[in-house]
């Protein structure tokens, strides 16, 4: 059985925590898209970790985490990554890397700093760990995949290749040092002997899980409205954040994929640039991104202040459609106890006209919040393990998101921890 657990909005929605909260019951984590330019934030018996590369499963002993073809791997921040684990003291995770995944490479993150700083205050916001120019090169045919690591003599022969044409640009459109291609066919060679004890064929590994009736868990990064296709367009992420991309990323069948937990946060937040209809801005933006998350609305990446809204039922009920939800869970309800009352984002007015329906970017960039405000709950729901302890407004509040975004919310997140969770039937 495979689920998927994905984000509805624009990432952060605490997809993190009920990875690790499902992880439980799962035998394989599977990262099938976007590289280490986000981060889940767990947070458990060992203590407080930010994952950027690596599923959220690694905790537990029983599972094992992969790391799909479809992700950007960058090979010395895993290695990292895994070492920051075991210094902690969690037991070795056992991790497989797909053959066909592909590297960053170092001038990946290079040429995405020096894009941002072409761009001057045009820019989309990058994260730079890389993503977008290495996406690029991977649809321009001229990224390399783990398996070239293990062939010698095309990989020298590539490397010199795509170095010459990095060159040009380097020299001509940034004005910055050219990459040498010995020195950088020696760094490969080092990206070889540390990724060499993880990698695997996946697709056949997860066959034969699959025909064994193994558990599996598909965890998303950012959300529906950073997907290339279906989000904000340009300003999105370079790889597919969509449930329906797993099937591809891991390489598995898409049919598969039969839950579809599209993870929804109680108020909204964003990082970069793009519209963002219900953004809330001054002292309001502030009270809710110092309460937000666990110790405030910062990325786990870069450490930016997050941008700040009320919930949107418009992008969130597109962003679950677009996944595909079989199921919602509802984040960071507790953060919201503060408040009087809860402006609910329940349509856009484009040129007059109210709308429900999400639009395309040039709309959307005119698009103002049409408010509905719902009574606050005034006290705090966290400890709380029953649906039908959590105060009456909470539980409304609840239930209205649900019939806005047309998903049953299964699990209400009530607090960081694994085991802040409200089930409902
Ligand atoms: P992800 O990328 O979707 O996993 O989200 P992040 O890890 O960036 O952001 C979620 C943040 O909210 C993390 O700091 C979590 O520890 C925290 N978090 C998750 N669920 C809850 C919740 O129900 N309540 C509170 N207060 N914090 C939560």
């Amino acid at each position: 059985m495979v689920r998927a657990i994905v984000g509805a909005n624009w990432g952060d929605e605490g997809k993190g925590k009920i990875t690790d909260m499902l992880a439980k019951e799962s035998d394989i984590i599977i990262r099938f898209q976007g590289g280490s330019n986000a981060g889940h934030t767990i947070i458990n018996n060992y203590g407080k970790f930010a994952l950027h590369l690596l599923p959220s499963g690694v905790f537990y002993g029983h599972t094992t985490s992969i790391i799909g073809n479809g992700v950007a791997l960058n090979i010395p921040y895993l290695l990292d990554e895994i070492k920051a684990l075991t210094d902690k003291g969690v037991p070795a995770p056992k991790i497989l890397v797909s053959d066909r995944a592909q590297i960053m490479m170092p001038y990946h993150v290079l040429f995405d700093a020096y894009e941002e700083e072409r761009l001057g205050g045009k820019s989309f916001g990058s994260t730079k760990s890389g993503i977008a120019p290495f996406y690029s090169d991977k649809y321009a045919k001229i990224g390399f995949q783990v398996s070239e690591l293990f062939h010698e003599d095309t990989l020298k022969e590539k490397v010199e290749r795509v170095c010459e044409m990095k060159n040009i640009l380097l020299e001509h459109l940034y004005h910055k040092p050219a990459v040498d291609p010995e020195e950088l066919f020696q760094t490969l060679l080092g990206y070889r002997d540390m990724i060499r004890p993880y990698v695997c064929d996946v697709s056949a590994y997860l066959y034969d899980a699959l025909r064994e009736g193994k558990n599996i868990l598909l965890e998303g990064q950012l959300g529906s409205l950073k997907d290339p296709d279906h989000g904000i367009y340009p300003m999105v992420t370079s790889s597919s954040t969509l449930a329906a991309y797993g099937a591809i990323g891991a390489g598995i069948p898409p049919y598969e994929i039969k839950n579809i937990t599209a993870v929804v946060k109680a108020y909204s937040s964003a990082v970069g640039a793009g519209a963002f209809v219900s953004e809330i801005f001054g002292d309001e933006a502030d009270e809710l991104r110092k309460r937000g998350g666990d110790g405030g609305e910062f990325g786990v990446t870069t450490g930016r202040p997050r941008r700040m809204g009320w919930f949107d039922a418009v992008a969130s009920r597109y962003g679950c459609r677009i996944q595909g939800a079989t199921e919602a869970a509802l984040t960071v309800l507790d953060v919201l106890g503060y408040l009087d009352e809860l402006p609910v984002c329940v349509g856009y007015e484009i040129d007059g006209k109210v709308t429900k329906d999400f639009p395309t970017t040039g709309d959307l960039e005119k698009a103002r919040p049409v408010y509905t405000r719902l009574p606050g709950w005034k006290c705090n729901i966290r400890g709380i393990k029953t649906y039908e302890e959590l105060p009456a407004e909470c539980r409304n509040y609840v239930e209205f998101i649900e019939k806005e975004l047309g998903v049953k919310i299964t699990m209400v997140s009530n607090g960081p921890g694994r085991d802040e969770i409200i089930y409902r039937k």
